[in-house]
């Protein structure tokens, strides 16, 4: 068989780099990423051979091999699951196919310092390629299910990987690493050591529901011991609470968002009676950067009795909430259920609902209780969250009870609904607002004078979903949203009916220069009408209810509508 020699995409190459120099300073978890993969694997053998049984695969002892060999420096995992073809291979280990990969690349191009991009690797996690932390070569020999030849794909890490068909590749995946020399004082970090080995699995792989093996070695006596199961296999979501470390949620955590930090926060939620299942959803501490892409993968994956059926199950969550992550795993349905039929079922509507109550809830209390850690959360998805004032019209109040924004009461620092509503002034009817592209722009917009004049506090409103909540909403606690650039805005209440003759007066005055700017102004404008919401600018530009701004468009078209 021929050997083909492929360049790494450039992205893919400056990763490499910094693998290969990593300074990173946990390289421990690059098992926990291999791990991860061949158990990933195995959840998709598992599931396509319930899909089709004629499939031509062996399912029945699915499982994860951990091979070392201290004489020969090398270290394999391996598992008997879904496998690569070819050009899979290609694709999926030849370049970075993550999310946020062109984000990534920008900034590790910008990092200029080891701990700069040690903190890259961690925020955006790498996985198979943190094998390099360790690994000074790494081979890769997998078959793909029903497939009758297999592929060999090898690379030192530089600048290039070989590609090669092999005629005898076992059902699956192997990763060998030939490791790096041994440093002889770091007992602790020998990867060839079962010890070493043991402990790294059992602190970030232990829940992983398919076993994972040592692979005995003949002892001196010429007999071969029993394979060692070294993790427990238990779900974390069908212990207790009491039971699990907040480390081992933690780490689950990290294996289904593939994100190497922690969450922000950990919900446990189970179901029992006619429709039961069990729930264990995490708020990641960052927005991922594809959040508002079309293809944006959602976290939460659906379980059936243990059995992985789907990643990012988009009917357990409202898209408002499509950056939580986690397993629902439900008692009651078959195993063969799609999207569709999930789209459609009731007993998952009510599930929705729950799950959605649940998170409302816990932001709220986070709110109460924890202000920093909701300050992070706000600043992180905030803009998503307003989202579902639009669409989710049942959890409005909570809602608009769970939101911040910034407001002219404070330099920095948010604040509430409903402490707006406690400063309004007396004879101030309605809740004030700007929209705009950063606090700056909106304080500067001549629109805002009048109310600085007055001491009205207005809201300062940022996002782009800003501009479109506020008006299908409309009001709060009785109080109405008022943008201070749309329409007339009534500053001084009844006062104004006495100034209404005057105004008509000054109309008259001005008529002729009104007509003009009209004329010259032509079809850029609507209209041109006196204000007395200005107090030093001579003019300003005022949009009528209803218009679309780019920055919405962009939204929309985010939202893929
Ligand atoms: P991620 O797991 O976040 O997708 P990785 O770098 O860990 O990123 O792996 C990239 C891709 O390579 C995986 O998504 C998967 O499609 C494929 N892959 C990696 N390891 C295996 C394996 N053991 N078996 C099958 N496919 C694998
Ligand atoms: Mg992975």
């Amino acid at each position: 068989m021929t050997t083909e020699t492929f360049e790494f995409q450039v992205e893919a190459r400056q990763l490499l780099q910094l693998m290969i120099h990593s300074v990173y300073s946990n390289k421990d978890v690059f098992l926990r990423e291999l791990v991860s993969n061949a158990s990933d694997a195995l959840d998709k053998l598992r599931l396509a051979k319930l899909r089709d049984d004629a499939l031509d695969a062996d399912v029945s002892d699915l499982h994860i091999e951990i091979d070392t060999d201290a004489e020969a420096r090398t270290l394999t995992v391996r598992d008997n699951g879904i496998g690569m073809s070819y050009d899979e291979v290609g694709q999926l280990i030849g370049t970075i196919a993550h999310s946020g990969t062109a984000e990534f690349a920008k900034e590790l191009r910008e990092a200029q310092d080891a701990d700069s991009a040690e903190g890259l690797i961690g925020q955006f996690g790498v996985g198979f390629y943190s094998g390099f932390m360790v690994a000074d070569e790494m081979t890769l020999v997998t078959r793909h299910a029903g497939e009758s030849h297999g592929t060999r794909w090898s690379s030192r890490g530089e600048g290039t990987y070989s590609l090669e068909t092999v005629d005898d590749a076992p059902q699956g995946t192997s990763v060998t690493l030939h490791l790096k020399p041994a440093d002889d004082e770091d007992k602790l970090h020998d990867y060839t050591s079962a010890w070493t080995i043991r402990d790294i699995v059992k602190r970030y792989s232990d829940f992983i529901t398919w076993p994972i093996r040592t692979v005995p070695r003949q002892g001196e006596d010429g007999t071969v011991p029993e394979a060692e199961t070294l993790n427990s296999m238990k779900a974390l979501w069908a212990r207790s609470r009491e039971e699990v470390s907040d480390d081992e949620y933690h780490e689950l955590y990290k294996h289904i968002s593939h994100d190497w930090r922690e969450p922000l926060e950990t919900i446990r939620l189970q179901a029992e009676g006619t429709f039961e299942y069990q729930a264990l959803l995490f708020v990641p501490s960052h927005a991922p950067h594809d959040l508002y892409t079309q293809g944006y993968k959602r976290g939460v994956q659906l379980y059936v009795k243990r059995v992985f059926i789907m990643d990012d199950c988009e009917a357990l969550l409202p898209s408002y909430l499509r950056f939580v992550k986690g397993v629902v795993d439900a008692a009651d349905l078959s195993l063969n259920v799609s999207r569709e039929i999930l789209q459609q079922d009731r007993h998952i509507r009510m599930m929705q609902r729950r799950l959605t109550k649940k998170l409302l809830s816990t932001v709220k209390e986070m709110r109460e209780n924890a202000p920093e850690r909701y300050a992070t959360f706000w600043r992180e998805f905030g803009s998503v969250l307003k989202e579902g004032l639009l669409s989710d019209s049942d959890n409005r109040e909570t809602l608009l009870a769970a939101a911040s924004f910034a407001s002219t009461h404070a330099e920095d620092g948010l604040t509430t609904l409903t402490a707006y509503v406690e400063r309004m002034k007396d004879g101030q009817e309605d809740i004030y607002y700007l929209t705009g592209e950063s606090r700056e722009s909106i304080e500067n917009s001549p629109h805002m004078e009048a109310f600085r004049a007055k001491g009205i506090e207005v809201l300062l409103l940022t996002d782009a979903v800003d501009e479109v909540w506020v008006d299908v909403v409309g009001e709060f606690e009785g109080k109405r949203l008022r943008s201070v650039a749309k329409g007339e805005v009534d500053l001084d209440g009844e006062s104004e009916e006495r100034a209404d003759g005057e105004r008509e007066k000054q109309g008259e005055e001005y008529a002729a220069l009104l007509g003009w700017m009209k004329e010259q102004l032509g079809d850029d404008i609507k209209e041109v009408r006196l204000s007395a919401r200005l107090t030093v600018s001579p003019s300003c530009l005022v949009s009528d209810t209803g218009d679309l701004t780019p920055a919405l468009e962009n939204m929309y078209r985010a939202m893929g509508q």
